[in-house]
């Protein structure tokens, strides 16, 4: 094939695979961190999460692995043997992930199902990586078809996500995607039993997904075009100060010449005024993203949902600050 199986770093002999293993453990936490971006997570608490997450599924997969070599000779007719060891160990190590991240996100009141996206979209580039360097190294079709399915899917979904797909649905895709791989290209015992699990946990997800969806995005239709009104008026009312005080800028105005700040005091004067305008005029400016923001989520049907936790967002704030788009909670969350 196109590499060797093995190959020598400082001396030591080691399986090609794992350093396509080792790229795709850096490629993970880019994914995390990019993603996490897009979606305005703070990156530390973030990282926090998938590091514990990691370590505590890696010590409980590893104690299971070790379990499950010793009860190989000690106690074969162990039940937990009729699944191949390395399979189960990865499947328990994926689901602890999942789950430990699940619950970390929940008591940061994040949505999981975001996390979940995450994840799921992390995970699935750690396993185009496996694929890739198993194509290298002993070839064969089923890689090649992980490899193009998962880079296919992913580019759709990073195209997609967050606008057209609500949370949760780039994980259902992508979990179903591992389940069906599994399911056909992984023959050893309890393939298809991980398989289906895998597919049913997807099912799951997307059906609690699509529960909570609904119940989410019902806005009284009124009310949501007053609020839509009011962002209106407001966004236009902000482009109407900024005019005035770029007008007011005195390095704007025109005629303004190098006499104007001819004596020192003056020119000190002209800057300190300039200063306070770049200052409400940068205020100005977020203002205005934050309220276009806004009615680009009622454009896209996500008005009124937390973009953070996902919850809904309290009506009462609504009305008196129709550009939120974070629960009070998160919102007082980030100031802190
Ligand atoms: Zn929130």
């Amino acid at each position: 094939m196109l590499l060797p199986q093995t190959i020598s770093i400082l001396g030591q002999q080691i399986p090609s695979i794992t350093v396509f293993l080792a790229a795709a453990f850096v490629y993970f936490f880019f994914v995390v961190w990019y993603e996490g971006k897009k979606d305005g997570f703070d990156i530390e608490n973030l990282f926090n999460i998938f590091f514990v997450s990691i370590i505590l599924a890696s010590g409980i997969s590893f104690a299971l692995w070790r379990y499950l070599h010793w009860s190989a000779i000690y106690a074969y007719n162990s039940p937990l043997l009729k699944i191949e060891t390395n399979l189960f160990a990865l499947t328990v190590f994926y689901i602890m992930l999942l789950i430990t991240a699940c619950l970390y996100a929940r008591r940061l009141r994040w949505s999981y199902f975001k996390i979940a996206d995450i994840l799921a979209l992390a995970v699935s580039f750690v396993v185009m990586f496996y694929a890739l360097g198993n194509f290298f190294v002993y070839g064969g079709a089923k890689y090649v078809i992980m490899v193009l399915t998962i880079l296919l899917l992913n580019r759709l979904i990073l195209v997609y996500r967050s606008y057209k797909f609500s949370s949760g649905i780039s994980f259902g895709i992508l979990n179903t995607l591992l389940g069906l791989y599994i399911f056909f290209f992984y023959f050893v015992s309890g393939h298809l039993l991980v398989g289906v699990l895998l597919v049913t946990i997807s099912s799951v997800l997307l059906y609690l997904r699509f529960k909570e969806g609904n119940m989410n995005t019902s806005l009284p239709a009124d009310l949501l075009k007053h609020l839509k009104n009011k962002l209106i008026n407001k966004e236009n009312e902000l482009k109407r100060q900024d005019k005035l005080l770029k007008e007011e800028d005195p390095y704007m105005q025109p005629g303004r010449a190098e006499e104007n700040a001819e004596i020192m005091d003056e020119a000190i004067l002209e800057d300190s005024r300039r200063e306070l305008t770049d200052a409400s005029r940068g205020t100005i400016a977020s203002i205005l993203v934050q309220v276009r923001k806004a009615l680009a989520y009622i454009k896209m049907g996500k008005y009124g949902i937390c973009e953070v936790c996902g919850k809904a967002i309290d009506k009462a704030r609504l009305k008196i600050y129709p550009e939120a788009t974070k629960c009070t909670d998160c919102a007082s969350k980030l100031d802190q």
